[in-house]
């Protein structure tokens, strides 16, 4: 098929259609197993850990819109990680940017530390400080950018640059953009992790994971792990993602359009202490992040100053919904250090900067002025007098 637009491949990129029906959306596949014509002769699939053809559509397509060699399902964004990580063995060290997502964190600190690998916090939005922190156990690097929750960002070509003069494998947890908006692969990375949970499936019911690898050899091994550890993305939701990237495109140009006013908004209220946004030309990483990104995406946090309590703030907020996650129609807003954040100590919390002040926002697709005047309502309700 000729296409040259991303907005194009989001709707025909990968197996997009059923070559033996003509059904225009690929089936869901529904099966555990797959008949042999005979010993050793199987028709391309077998077992459905192994390979599904709803999940292989949906593998494919991913693998085209990052631009890599292939792509995996996962269950979550979480298993996608594990099977990345599990790349590693006893004695090396992955670097991981400050402030990732918490379950990162917890995954490494209490997960991958029993098998002997370790980490080091870096910031890697600092890449003389990040290939400082590169010493001889250390094999790999995990960026999130915009790093979640201060939408900290990191120049990916940099430090992927730093990375492979070190021989360091460059992993990009790519969720915040998705490849809509940032092409990790293109700016260096070997892998981009998503947790497609977010904005990929993009209406909050489904839970999944997604890898992209952009070599032969990374895709064989990534593979191996996957059948052998089986976290793998059933059909049903394999086709529920398929579903919900066709109109990622659309989505994203409303979130951040909304994102951005959000944002500004958020700037010039006086009971606003700091906003991060990546978008707006005041943050720390606006150039940055303008090189390597169609924008500042949609994910905001902010402070409020201290003649507020955020208690009544997130109770006062009504179309808002109070709730972990991100990335769906509907505006989330969160607390990050009791909720998504939680799970990394207070001391480490305070030492990134994660306060207990601190809120963020997924802003939906809604009315920019309904999104503003429930912000403005609860902002309002919630000043200590
Ligand atoms: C949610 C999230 C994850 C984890 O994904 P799950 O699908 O919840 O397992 C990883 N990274 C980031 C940036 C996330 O937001």
């Amino acid at each position: 098929m000729s296409y040259q637009k991303i907005d194009t491949a989001l709707i025909h990129g990968g197996i997009s259609t059923d070559e033996r029906t003509g059904a225009v959306n690929v089936p869901i596949y529904q099966t555990s197993t797959f008949k042999q014509d005979g010993l050793g002769k199987m028709r391309g699939y077998e077992y459905s850990r192994t390979g599904n053809p709803t999940r292989e559509a949906l593998e494919a397509l991913i693998a085209e819109l990052e631009g890599g060699y292939a792509g995996f399902a996962f269950a979550s964004g979480l298993a996608a990680e594990t099977a990345v990580l599990s790349l590693l063995k006893t004695g090396d060290r992955v670097l991981i940017s400050s402030n990732v997502y918490g379950g990162t964190f917890r995954l490494l600190n209490q997960v991958f530390d029993h098998f002997g690998i370790n980490y080091t916090i870096s910031e890697t939005d600092d890449p003389e400080a990040f290939e400082k922190d590169i010493t001889d156990d250390v094999k790999a690097v995990l960026i999130e950018s915009p790093a979640n929750p201060l939408m900290t960002i990191t120049d990916i070509r940099a430090v992927a640059e730093i990375a492979h003069r070190h021989g360091l494998l460059v992993i990009v947890d790519n969720t915040f953009m998705t490849p809509y908006l940032q092409r990790p692969l293109e700016l260096g990375a070997d892998i981009v992790v998503h947790s497609a949970t977010k904005y990929l499936g993009g209406h909050s019911d489904v839970v999944a994971g997604l890898a992209v690898v952009k070599t032969k050899e990374l895709a064989e091994r990534i593979a191996f792990i996957q059948n052998s550890t089986g976290g793998v993305l059933p059909p049903f939701d394999s086709f529920l993602l398929i579903r919900g990237i066709k109109t990622l495109g659309v989505r994203l140009d409303r979130h951040v359009s909304n994102a951005e006013k959000a944002a500004k908004f958020l700037l010039d209220h006086k009971a606003v202490k700091s906003v991060h946004y990546p978008g707006l030309e005041s943050d720390k990483g606006y150039e940055v992040n303008k090189r390597q990104a169609r924008n500042g995406g949609v994910m905001i946090s902010f402070e409020l100053e201290d003649n507020y309590d955020i208690k009544v703030f997130f109770e006062s907020l009504e179309l808002i919904t109070l709730a972990e996650s991100l990335g769906g129609v509907e505006s989330l807003v969160c607390h990050p250090s009791s909720m998504t954040h939680a799970s990394i100590p207070e001391e480490i919390r305070k030492k990134v900067g994660i306060t207990d002040g601190l809120i963020r926002l997924s802003i939906g697709i809604e009315d920019i002025d309904d999104i503003l005047a429930d912000l403005d309502k609860a902002i309002r309700l919630s000043e200590v007098r």
